[in-house]
């Protein structure tokens, strides 16, 4: 019996976030899980995530940033839009 030795080259993606967080990019799409304004921040919990517009975000800071694995702050565009 012969088996099927070919299989489908896969490798899986490297997480390298320390030097690319373009791939994180918030979207208009994305929204707050609390509120469903547009979110700013996502925030990583091992292997599942939640986002949070500004607002929610500094509401929770605090106990996120104890227990999230990674936090995407992207506020900083929220500010740089603002200004214009
Ligand atoms: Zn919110």
């Amino acid at each position: 019996m012969t088996e099927e030795t070919e299989t489908v080259s896969y490798e899986p993606p490297v997480e390298d976030d320390e030097c690319d967080h373009e791939e994180n990019t918030l979207t208009m799409n994305d929204r707050c899980d609390n509120c469903g304004a547009q979110a700013y921040v996502q925030a990583f919990f091992g292997e599942s995530s939640l986002l949070f517009c500004a607002h929610h975000y500094n509401e929770y800071e605090e106990k996120i940033s104890k227990i999230a694995t990674t936090i995407f702050d992207k506020r900083s565009d929220l500010l740089e839009q603002s200004r214009r």
